[in-house]
């Protein structure tokens, strides 16, 4: 299977091209066909499996100019913007306009952006402030719903509900997620109309390519035992996922003592802040970003080779969202997690929701591994 299959248009085969895909990935095969069919469509894939693709490419397919005739809702700012570079980058030759729409930017700016748009990306908050205010009118004909258990993880199901009030019932809409608990598809039932569900299921999923390790240590040892894992493993790119944003803190002003590159990530950072070190880490100025688990959602960088959990979350779902930030785009991915025996009810909860069981290791001695 070739994307050629897919018989797009000339210029959105071209910058497929152009981005380097070979191969569409297993929800891109699947999910594709349905939405230039033009059915309503769920669908759910592990992270880094390639979602904004598998909305992304029919979806500028079918557009015709301006007119906002697409709109993208995303959980986060860092997102949107994301999801605006990838659709730019395939609708370049299309000459199809982005608008990006969230909160923090001035109302006349994006105003002026929207009249222009044939996509619309926004976060929830911000355009159904617009919506409310009556300053904008659309209409679109696709409306996608992206990273939709992090909407309403985050409280935006509300928000979410009341955009859709505003929506001409004529559409087609979408909606992806990396995991689909039952809020989301009573969510699906109430504002998609006879979707097509389709699930990659493990088996499928790219991120077989990750190596998965824990590591037991006493709770005072755990900063040691994340030193001498990263002397001996030495990652090239790595996210140190902490409990808590004070954690978070105190961890990364600790590796930085010790001479790496690192910064934190997390909620209470100012918005700024928190985009500089995400586009550091992205250009590789640092190796390290210690982050929350919100904080570090949905993030795309696509060659961070080591993910640490200096703690382990308390629940499947999000380690499994952590673990996705690595192995993304068909690469190898190493993920670490340092365990105390505190917490191996939790660890064992894990490994039977995924259907895996971790690989214990000793860690290492450094005076040894240096010999
Ligand atoms: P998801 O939304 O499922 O977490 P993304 O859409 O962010 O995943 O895609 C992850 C990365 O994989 C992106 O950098 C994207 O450009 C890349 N990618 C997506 N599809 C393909 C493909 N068919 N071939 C190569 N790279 C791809
Ligand atoms: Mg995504």
């Amino acid at each position: 299977m070739t994307f050629k299959d897919f018989n797009f248009k000339e210029q959105l085969q071209k910058s497929i091209e152009e981005a380097g895909f070979k191969e569409p990935s297993p929800i891109q095969i699947e999910a594709i066909p349905y939405i230039l069919d033009g059915k309503d469509l769920v669908g759910q894939a592990h992270t880094g499996t390639g979602k904004t693709a598998a909305f992304g490419l029919p979806i500028l397919n079918k557009l015709s100019g301006k007119n906002a005739e697409a709109l993208i809702i995303v959980p986060t700012r860092e997102l949107a913007m994301q999801v605006s570079d990838e659709l730019y980058r395939f609708g370049k030759f299309l000459n199809l306009n982005t608008a990006t729409v969230y909160g923090g930017q001035s109302y006349t700016r994006q105003l002026k952006l929207i009249e222009n748009a044939s996509v619309i990306v926004a976060t929830p908050g911000r355009f159904l402030d617009l919506l409310r205010n009556e300053q904008i009118k659309v209409k679109p004909k696709f409306v996608i719903l992206d990273e939709a258990d992090e909407m309403l993880d985050m409280g935006f199901l509300d928000d979410i509900k009341e955009i859709f009030t505003y929506l001409p019932k004529e559409r087609q809409t979408l909606l992806f997620s990396a995991t689909m608990p039952v809020a989301i598809k009573n969510l699906a039932k109430t504002i998609l109309n006879e979707p097509e569900f389709i699930t990659i299921t493990k088996a499928d999923m790219t991120n077989s390519n990750i190596t998965q390790t824990f590591y037991v240590v006493d709770e005072r040892e755990r900063d040691d035992a994340l030193i001498r894992l990263f002397d001996y493993k030495n990652p090239k790119k790595s996210i140190i996922f902490c409990r808590t944003k004070k954690d978070v803190d105190r961890l990364s002003t600790f590796l930085v003592s010790q001479g790496f590159m690192a910064k934190a990530l997390h909620g209470d950072m100012e918005q700024k802040q928190r985009e500089e070190a995400i586009r550091a880490f992205k250009s590789s100025k640092l190796e390290i970003l210690i982050a929350t688990d919100v904080a570090a959602r949905g993030l795309d960088v696509n060659d961070v080779t080591h993910v640490f959990n200096y703690h382990l979350p308390f629940d499947s779902e999000s380690y499994v969202h952590r673990i996705g930030r690595t192995g993304r785009a068909g690469k190898d991915g190493v993920a670490v997690s340092i365990v105390t025996p505190h917490e191996f009810k939790t660890l064992q909860r894990i490994e039977k929701s995924i259907g895996t069981k971790l690989e214990s290791k000793v860690v290492p001695n450094i005076s040894t591994v240096k010999q």
